[in-house]
């Protein structure tokens, strides 16, 4: 029998999610964003779950690659364009929308020779400092250069919001009038938001928009939780109770003994521990979910087990089920606790977990 651990992945949550981001986008286009293999989800599931969506995001070539081998016909958008220039023959041949954010792509640009012309989304950095041109002679002689090109369409110009996760309408409006000072006399596409200022910043713009963490149900802001977005939880990891333990007032629990029991406690040991994505930062006390109630966790994470309370949870014996987190735990709420984000503990499920579909 395979280690009882499973990353359940929801379908039909992912299906309304995306139907959620859609209604905010109030029209515009919607790229749903699959980088990191869906965020953990898999790239074949998102492109069977988003078939309504106007378009894929991601940027590595081989998830684009399978994509196209799943069936996506639709854009796919490189978000990070290509980095050298044999990967202009795959961007050529799989028929991708490439960003430009450096000078030195316009050059490996120039000199290819494209079947057809290569669509592009040139970004803007107006704030972020990571990818992007920064100043208007920059924007303008790229633009220039790339309209010069006969194989080359610049179908939209872009831009990343650094702080959109905050409420305050000052959080993206400084990147936002830069944004529009530094490509004055563009006439076309605008491609802006991701799933924080599509749902937080509704004055933000563009034909087009860049959702990643809403449509996986966790919540893109640190001081609120993903059921006020109106989304759904995506991804459940459980595992099964292997083992119990009792263990006397004073007795520890896992390596390092960093916890020690005051009352008597009862001690359930899940096969789940950090090399299967769960945080070893998770610290005592995170929640999880057996036998309709949370307990809390106790001791360190190991590499494959983690400790829980059953204290409360009498019935839960070897064979329980505990949810680590899903519809009962939100992800945001162990990873908060965690000292991270939901979307780094989603992207990190482990390959040896093994994924079952609903929905
Ligand atoms: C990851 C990413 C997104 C999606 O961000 P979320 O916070 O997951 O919605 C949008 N645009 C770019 C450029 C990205 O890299």
């Amino acid at each position: 029998m395979p280690r009882p651990i499973n990353a359940t992945i929801d379908l039909a949550a992912l299906r309304h999610n995306l139907t959620v981001a859609r209604r905010h986008a109030r029209g515009r286009r919607v790229w749903a964003v699959v980088k990191a293999n869906a965020y953990g989800h898999g790239i074949e599931r998102a492109v069977r779950a988003f078939g309504d969506a106007d378009g894929l995001a991601l940027l590595d070539l081989a998830e684009a690659q399978r994509a196209r081998d799943a069936g996506w016909r639709k854009p796919i958008l490189l978000l990070e364009g290509f980095f050298e220039p044999a990967d202009l023959d795959v961007v050529d041949r799989l028929d991708l929308t490439s960003v430009i954010h450096d000078a030195e792509q316009i050059a490996m640009l120039r000199a290819c020779r494209p079947q057809r012309p290569l669509a592009i989304h040139l970004k803007i950095n107006t704030g972020m400092n990571r990818l992007g041109f920064a100043d208007l002679p920059a924007v303008q002689e790229a633009l220039a250069q790339l309209q010069a090109l006969p194989h080359a369409r610049v179908t939209a110009l872009m831009t990343h919001f650094a702080n959109a996760d905050r409420d305050d309408a000052v959080a993206v409006d400084a990147q936002l009038q830069r944004f529009k000072r530094l490509i004055q006399g563009w006439q076309g596409e605008m491609c802006l938001a991701n799933s924080a200022a599509l749902f937080m910043h509704s004055h933000v713009g563009g034909a087009s928009v860049r959702p990643g963490i809403v449509l996986y149900g966790a919540s893109p802001a640190p001081d609120k939780a993903a059921a006020a977005f109106g989304v759904r939880a995506a991804m459940t990891l459980s595992a099964r109770v292997i083992a119990t333990q009792q263990v006397a007032p004073g007795g520890g629990v896992g390596y390092g003994v960093q916890f020690a029991a005051a009352t008597p406690l009862r001690v359930g040991v899940v096969a789940c521990g950090y090399a299967d994505g769960y945080p070893r930062s998770a610290p005592n006390g995170t929640p999880a979910f057996v036998e309709n109630i949370r307990v809390p966790t106790v001791g360190r994470v190991s590499m494959d087990m983690l400790c829980v309370d059953l204290t409360h949870a009498p019935q839960a014996g070897i064979g329980a089920e505990v949810e680590l987190w899903g519809s009962h735990i939100p992800i945001d709420e162990v990873a908060t606790v965690a000292g991270t984000v939901g979307y780094e503990l989603m992207c990190a499920l482990a390959a040896r977990v093994p994924v079952r579909e609903i929905g």
